[in-house]
């Protein structure tokens, strides 16, 4: 498929109340194909006033979406599953182009990975509710109430798999939402917004707002919103606590991380290189949750390498419209940049380049930010690429020797999202999962994230789960009542 100079220009930039509309007052901004560089639609960002326009909207319609009854709230989110996967195709287009993401890749893990969690929350949406305890002849019983208008803000790797995560536990639970896309990947969520319309979904219940830091802040610190769910960094997390703290807000923050993948000695080791690309070349080694320092136990650390680097040569870049491409371009020249910068440091500091180590130029797609995979060995735990998140296609490899130092060494970072372990072993793998501070783990794979699963991170990573029953405690609130039977005890 070659790659099509037409615009996917949406008809509008912003959905509110149901409706495609423009601000009139919203600062100018562009959606670039991360293949080509081209315009591929102009927008503006929301305005103050749109903002307000867009609170009160929500508002209105979350009270009678909350009258509704569980059974009728899932059976529109299902009915959005079922419409996501009849449009997979377009929309992985749509995501492939916004994100230079591979097609092969958004059209099995983007937005059928959304229509999977409306599903799920579609068909829970009639269980969320409370308890009753009998305290002798009375009682109390606990409500389980919707928060309001939920903020949701989306980084720009998954933009329409983050809409789905968010807006559908938001949405079975009763609530409305505001959607904020990264302004890098700005187009999905408004075919989101379309598809919620056409599956029954009144009109307020979801809207989308376009617009950059500011416009996300602004989002944080409304006193009209009840709730804000991020997907970030961890100095753009740390902001929105800080601001959703003025108004006393809950938040849910999905940030970045530097998570450890450990091979033991004994794992099987295709496997275990499997797991390791996987956890590191996906999406371009965009993916937040990836396992960037692979631990390999000494004995096998030659063997490893030698698998791993014919493996990561042999990967196919190339334009990723076409259903063969492996590796696409980063999804802007900014951060191909922030990544070949880290690599540079890389060399400096003393890391061995067994793979890669440059940008890479793509026949016929000559202006993508592509970079080759790209994997460093004598990796130690003070440099730069073994302490900071990079987010592209760049894996660190250390070397260890026992199970106390690996289990210290991986946890010795300010980070906590995830955490992956190979080995044979059952007893090492549960004992070091056990003792590895990260929310999100694995055993003999990486990076799997079923919707039925809590995802998440611990210290800097993060607080609050996405996905499984526990994201319904995200997204409601108890009230708890006492009922008297009997004579009711006083001192007065
Ligand atoms: P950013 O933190 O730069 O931005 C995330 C979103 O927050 C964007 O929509 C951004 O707007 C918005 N934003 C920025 N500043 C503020 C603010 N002060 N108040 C409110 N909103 C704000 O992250 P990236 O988009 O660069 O995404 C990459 C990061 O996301 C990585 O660190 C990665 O690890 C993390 N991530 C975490 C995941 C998880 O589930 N734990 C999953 C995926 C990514 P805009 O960009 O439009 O200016």
């Amino acid at each position: 498929m070659t790659i099509s100079a037409a615009s996917v220009q949406p008809a509008a930039s912003h959905y509110v109340n149901g409706k495609y509309v423009d601000d009139p007052d919203g600062t100018p901004m562009q959606s670039l194909c991360s293949v080509t560089g081209m315009v591929i639609a102009e927008l503006n960002a929301a305005s103050a006033s749109l903002i307000d326009e867009c609170v009160v909207a929500a508002r209105q319609a979350q009270e009678s979406w909350a009258a509704l009854t569980g059974t009728e709230r899932g059976r529109i989110l299902r009915k959005a599953a079922d419409l996501i996967r009849e449009r997979n195709r377009e929309l992985s287009i749509l995501e492939t182009r916004d994100t230079g993401k591979p097609l092969q890749e958004t059209l099995c893990a983007d937005a059928l990975s959304g229509a999977d969690c409306l599903e799920y929350f579609g068909g829970i949406a009639a269980t969320v509710g409370g308890e009753t305890v009998q305290q002798g002849e009375s009682f109390f019983y606990t409500r389980r109430e919707p928060l309001g208008v939920c903020v949701g803000i989306g980084a720009w790797n998954y933009p329409f798999q983050i809409a789905c995560w968010k807006a559908a536990p938001a949405l079975a639970c009763g609530n409305a939402m505001i959607f904020k896309p990264s302004e890098v990947t700005p187009l999905s969520a408004l075919k989101l917004a379309e598809i919620f319309k056409e599956a029954g979904l009144p009109d307020g219940v979801f809207n989308v707002l376009q617009g950059a830091a500011a416009t996300g802040s602004t989002l944080v610190k409304h006193p009209g919103v009840a709730k804000v769910s991020i997907t970030g960094s961890v100095a753009t997390g740390k902001k929105v606590a800080t601001g959703a703290a003025e108004t006393l807000k809950p938040v849910t923050l999905e940030l970045g991380g530097k998570s450890p993948l450990i091979v033991f000695a004994d794992a099987d080791m295709d496997q275990a290189v499997a797991g390791a690309m996987l956890g590191n070349f996906y999406s371009s080694g965009q993916v937040c949750s990836n396992g960037t320092r692979v631990f390999v136990q000494r004995a096998v650390l030659e063997e490893f390498l030698q698998k791993l680097q014919p493996r990561c040569a042999a990967i196919l870049l190339g334009n990723p419209l076409d259903e063969k491409t492996q590796m696409g371009p980063l999804v802007s020249a900014p951060q191909r940049d922030k990544v070949l910068a880290y690599i540079e440091i890389g060399k400096k500091e003393g890391a061995r380049l067994v793979c890669g180590g440059d940008r890479a130029v793509v026949a016929g797609c000559e202006q993508g930010n592509f970079i080759q995979p790209t994997v460093f060995a004598d990796v130690t735990d003070d440099m730069t690429i073994a302490r900071e998140e990079i987010f592209g296609p760049v894996m660190s490899v250390l070397t260890f020797d026992t199970v106390e130092e690996v289990i210290e060494r991986a946890n010795n970072t300010e980070f906590g999202l995830a955490a992956g372990v190979f080995t044979s072993d059952l007893t090492t793998a549960h004992g070091v999962i056990a003792k590895l501070k990260a929310g999100t783990c694995w055993i003999n794979t990486y990076n799997i994230t079923p919707v039925e699963m809590p995802f998440g991170g611990m210290k800097h990573s993060g607080m609050g789960r996405e996905n499984s029953q526990h994201a319904i405690e995200h997204y409601s609130q108890i009230k708890s009542v006492y009922v008297e039977m009997g004579k009711l005890e006083s001192p007065y």
